[in-house]
């Protein structure tokens, strides 16, 4: 294509690869079957949440794909009762970080669980859900 590349093309490419989008590939991939995996530094045996291109603890670069599994007990939360203008459209909504069978902590909404109701130690399930053009995301929902 260009046979003469100018500085400017190759810093494109530089900004590809600093983007790990492809290695979090598998990740969104899972999360269309509704499964939760991530990422475990081949290194160290040091599992990451959410995914990392390079492991936290050693800075290795070789990494393997676990499966988080679908459990989570809720650690903490937040009801949002005024919300941002971005989410007005969907009412208050909670907050909540849930503890993985791994030990893991993600952060996430926690649909579909009355807000009395919600209590830390409650049993909750990963779901995942279509964020429409492709991409999923994941919320909590009662077990
Ligand atoms: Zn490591």
């Amino acid at each position: 294509m260009d046979e003469n590349p100018q500085l400017h093309s190759r810093r494109t490419l530089n900004l590809r690869f600093d983007i790990p989008i492809s290695k979090t590939q598998e990740f969104w991939e899972a999360l269309k079957k509704g499964k939760l995996v991530s990422t475990k530094c081949m290194k160290c045996g040091n599992v990451s949440f959410p995914p990392q291109a390079d492991c936290p603890k050693c800075m290795g670069g070789e990494f393997e794909w676990v499966d988080l599994g679908t459990d989570a007990t809720l650690v903490t939360f937040t009801h949002v009762r005024v919300t941002p203008a971005s989410f007005a459209a969907n009412g208050p909504y909670t907050i909540a970080i849930a503890e993985l069978e791994s030990g893991l902590k993600a952060l996430a909404w926690l649909e579909g669980a009355e807000q009395q109701s919600v209590k830390p130690g409650m049993k909750l399930k990963v779901a995942a859900r279509d964020g429409g053009e492709g991409n999923p995301y994941y919320v909590f929902v009662p077990a």
